[in-house]
């Protein structure tokens, strides 16, 4: 389905929960957030559901996201109940790799294709420094599994300050070249002031080839990551609140004041 800039909208990120294990710092507060409660999260038949309706109205790409994705319980179940939604043609997941390891070979067989991992460091130190409570180790051990799995191409993102040039990102970058891994770097963004720029090695942050929708895991369907609006799937029904997304989808980002990277999933 087309936007009214022209843009073919086939792309749904899916929040399936604000939790998450880690606590990185520019994307979490350590403490003080207000969670959601067990009956505002969607449940795996809303999420399903909707993925449907999107599918039947152009959607072919899905990224399933968090918070962290595989902190919600029954993962592997949820996964395998969207990849039979028939028509999509590139399913694949955000995840800090942490639990990895527990779910690569399930998560293949639920049909998920490939994923992105979060790395910003291969300094074990800083890891935990940078996540508050994250260790090195099981996220390269979530890697390793994750190629074995052959949930191909592994990607992993990493978010810098200021350039690709950062000590940090050209030894996460050194370290994708010896393992098979493809890299991107992600500008580190202020969802509140709206400082974005283009994501290098992926296809973010361009707003006039956005082709994105993102679902809360409390049911808004958010047409910009940089924009407040989102449209209440349960209020409005799936169909309408797609379409109304579409239809609202901004000519280019501004500033999100209502919701932070760990509920929206960046
Ligand atoms: N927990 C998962 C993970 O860590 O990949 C998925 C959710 S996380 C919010 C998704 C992506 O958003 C991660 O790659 C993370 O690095 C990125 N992110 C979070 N806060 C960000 C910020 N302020 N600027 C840029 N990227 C950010």
């Amino acid at each position: 389905m087309f936007d009214r800039y022209n843009r073919k909208i086939e792309y749904l990120r899916i929040s399936v929960t604000d939790r998450c294990n880690l606590r990185c710092r520019y994307c979490m507060p350590e403490e003080g957030i207000k969670l959601l409660s067990h009956s505002e999260i969607l449940t795996f038949d809303e999420i399903a559901g909707f993925t449907e309706t999107a599918v039947a109205n152009g959607i072919t790409k899905v990224r399933i996201t968090g918070g962290e994705p595989l902190v919600r319980k029954g993962i592997a179940t949820l996964v395998s109940m969207i990849s039979s939604v028939e028509g999509i043609k590139d399913l694949s997941m955000t995840t800090n790799g942490i639990l990895l390891e527990r779910f690569a070979d399930e998560l293949k067989k639920a049909g998920l294709q490939r994923v992105n991992i979060s790395l910003d460091t291969v300094d074990a130190e800083k890891y935990t420094f940078i996540t508050r409570n994250g260790v090195l180790g099981n996220v390269l051990k979530g890697i390793e599994a994750a190629q074995k799995a052959e949930l191909l191409p592994v990607k992993i993102n990493c978010v810098v300050k200021d350039s690709e040039d950062e000590p940090d990102a050209r030894a996460v970058a050194e370290f994708c070249k010896k393992n098979g891994l493809e890299f991107r770097y992600i500008k580190e963004m202020d969802l509140v002031k709206g400082t974005f720029s283009p994501v290098t090695g992926g296809s973010g942050g361009n707003c006039s080839s956005c082709n994105r929708l993102r679902l809360t895991s409390d049911g808004k369907l958010k047409p910009c990551l940089f924009n407040d609006a989102g449209f209440d799937i349960r209020e409005m029904g799936f169909e309408k609140a797609f379409k109304a997304a579409i239809e609202m989808k901004p000519a280019s980002g501004q500033r999100n004041r209502i919701n932070g990277f760990y509920n929206i999933g960046g």
